[in-house]
Parts: C-alpha cells; structure tokens; sequence
C-alpha cells in the first residue's frame, strides 16, 4: 500500500491515519487483532470510513512483516505516511463560495498555517526532524514573493510554532528550528524592512487650499505609505489641483490621464519620498516580527555572529547582507548538526553573514559530515 501514499487520499485521513497508527503503536505490533481498535481510535467520521479499511489491510501486511528481526515496521509506516502527509501542507481544498474572495483566501491561508504546525507537532512526536526540514525547504519554495508570504504563512506561523515548540520543550535554536528563524529573519530584514532611504524624513505637509478636492488630494499626500492616486475631476478642478501640486515638486509629479470621462490627474510621488516617508512603519514592521519569535536574546541565540547586522539593519545604519560576505556560521548556541548550508541561504537569496561571523566555515561543514542523517537544505533552489 506505500506506493499509494503521497495520491488521492486527503490530508484529513492520512493525518487521522498516522495517529491512529501512532496511539496503536504497540498493539498493532503485538496482535493482527489491534486493526480494529486502531480504526475505531480514529474520531475524525469522514476519515473513519477509510481508515478502517486501511488499517485493517495495514494490521494484515503488518503482522506478516513483524518479526523479531524487525520490529520496526510500524515506524517506517509511520514515518512514510508523516512524509506524504507533509507534502500536502498547501494542498487545502478553496473554502465554499459563501465567503468572498478575500475571505476565502483568508481561510485558506489559515488552514495552510494549521496543517504546518500539525505537521511539526507529528514530527517532533515521531521525533523525524528530517519531515521538519523537508517541510521547511517546501515552504521556503513555494510560490510568491516573500512579502507575500510573510504575510499570508510565515508571520501567522511563528506564534503557534513558537507556542508549540514551548509546549514540546524544545529549544528554538535546535535544529532544524534554529535554520528556519534565520532564514526567515534574515529574509524579513532584507525583503521587508529594505534600506533606510539616505533622504531626510521628507515634509509630508498639506499642500491644499482646503477645498473639497484639495481635501482628497491632502489625504493622499498626508497617507506616507500612498504612493499614486488618480483624481478624476472635470478640467477647471483638474487645473486647480496642478497649481497646488506645482507648489510641491519635492513630494510628487502628475500626469493626466486622457481617457475616460472625466479625464483623470494621476498624481505620485517620488520613490525616494515613499522610501523615506515608510521607514518608520517598515522598523516597526520589522520589530514586531522578531518581538513575535522572541526577546532580543533569543533573536541574539539564533543569529549569533550576525546578531550585530540585525541591530544594524534595524536602525538603519546599514542593510541586512550589505557587507561582504563569507560563510555562514551557526549561532553561539546552536545545535551540532544544524545543517541549513550557505547554498541553502544563497538560494534563498538570504544574504550571506558579514565577515564578523564567529565561527569559520570548515566547522559547519564538519557538523554536517558527522550527521549522516541531516538533509542537506543545499537542495533547495528558488532560481
Ligand atoms: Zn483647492
């Protein structure tokens, strides 16, 4: 039956079906008998229907297989079907049509998130980190720009995991956690919070008269993360408003639009002006991410030696990964056998850590040979 593991059943059975296999451990080990309770153990009624077909077939393979030789067959059944269950973190069926877009892409978003974090409360039971880190390179390749993704996974992912990860005693700077935050915090700082724009803070002012359109156009200029708008106005206002903007050549420049009815005044400023006038909310951004994983120390512990990079990027004297780059070195605390490699963070467009990093490269190559059984995340290839 493993070949047909990773097709057409749903993520709902298999999960219920790993569990049921889990809590059934020793039974299903011990007599052909146990099938039966196993399937019953499943609560999940959609999933029960197959389950007990399954287990069934699985409890008749099983005491077959089982000898004194081999006691581990329940586990590599339990491993391979963590492993295909895994695969299907993403795979969530749309929401019923009741729900809006927006609504139904929240949702699904939701669900995706609740699956992870299932997937790695499985994991860390089943003790398979290797899942985990399959499981990380899939998301860390899936499909959308990474502030999209900060948005729609990773942001709403790091309190459950953190949350889970508390309850199940394990150190965040474990392995493979520990490869995770950094890549996700170098990720943020570098995609999301950006550079600070050399531009003094620009003089976001009114630059109305006060009319009605001058109001709208106040509103506008006032928002600092707005970057365009197009006022459609006949032309006598469309006039009025060129002539306050002309006032305000450092914020923005307009252009008309000339189809339509009436003609439109698109109005936007200069990038430099938006860079410079969303840094305050790109800091703060940038803050509450790494508040939501952990105190300072705890970021410290996971970045190590390039701890000081982060502090730098955050203040804005200096961009994430702006400096030359060698290998990278695990954090002071971090498990032996952490095995992110820098092919993994160059392909993850992370930047590589500055020369400062503590630890010199040889070393983390070493850790990597004396575990034979860490994956090595060089695999992953978002080009
Ligand atoms: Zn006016």
């Amino acid at each position: 039956m493993l070949p047909c593991l990773s097709k057409g059943a749903s993520y709902i059975f298999w999960i219920a079906f790993l569990k049921a296999l889990r809590e059934n451990r020793q039974s299903l080990l011990g007599a052909n008998t146990a099938a039966k309770s196993s399937a019953e153990s499943i609560t999940n009624s959609d999933a029960q229907t197959h389950a007990e077909g399954v287990v069934s077939e699985a409890g008749g393979t099983l005491s077959g297989l089982v000898s004194p030789e081999d006691k581990n067959v329940v586990d590599v059944l339990i491993n391979k079907i963590l492993e295909a269950v895994a695969k299907q973190w993403s795979k969530v069926l749309p929401a019923s049509n009741i729900y809006g877009y927006g609504q139904s892409m929240t949702i699904l978003q939701t669900a995706k998130v609740e699956r992870i974090v299932e997937i790695i409360d499985q994991a860390i039971i089943c003790d398979n980190m290797e899942v985990c880190r399959t499981l990380f390179v899939d998301i860390l390749k899936s499909k959308g720009t990474s502030a999209e993704k900060f948005i729609q996974i990773y942001e709403p992912l790091v309190p459950p995991l953190r949350n889970l990860l508390q309850s199940k005693n394990r150190d965040i700077c474990s392995a493979p956690f520990l490869d995770l935050f950094q890549i996700l915090i170098g990720t943020h700082l570098r995609d999301v919070l950006g550079k600070k724009s050399q531009l003094s803070k620009p003089r976001l002012r009114k630059i109305g008269c006060g009319c009605a359109e001058c109001q709208q156009l106040d509103k506008f200029i006032l928002n600092p993360t707005a970057e365009t708008e197009t006022f459609r106005l006949v032309q006598v206002r469309r006039t009025h408003l060129e002539r306050q903007i002309a006032t305000a050549r450092d914020l923005c420049t307009y252009e008309t639009i000339k189809y339509g009815s009436p003609h439109g005044l698109q109005v936007t400023k200069r990038p430099e002006v938006v860079e410079a006038s969303t840094w305050g909310p790109r800091q703060n951004a940038a803050k509450s991410f790494l508040a939501s994983i952990g105190t300072d120390d705890v970021i410290e512990r996971i970045m190590g030696g390039r701890y000081a990079d982060v502090v730098a990027a955050i203040n804005g004297t200096m961009p994430f990964g702006a400096k030359a780059a060698v290998n990278i070195a695990p954090g002071p605390n971090a498990t032996a056998g952490s095995s992110v490699t820098n092919d993994a963070r160059r392909s993850a467009q992370v930047p590589a850590p500055s020369s400062t990093a503590v630890a010199p490269a040889p070393a983390a190559s070493r850790k990597r040979k004396d575990n034979p059984n860490a994956v090595n995340l060089g695999v992953l290839d978002l080009t």
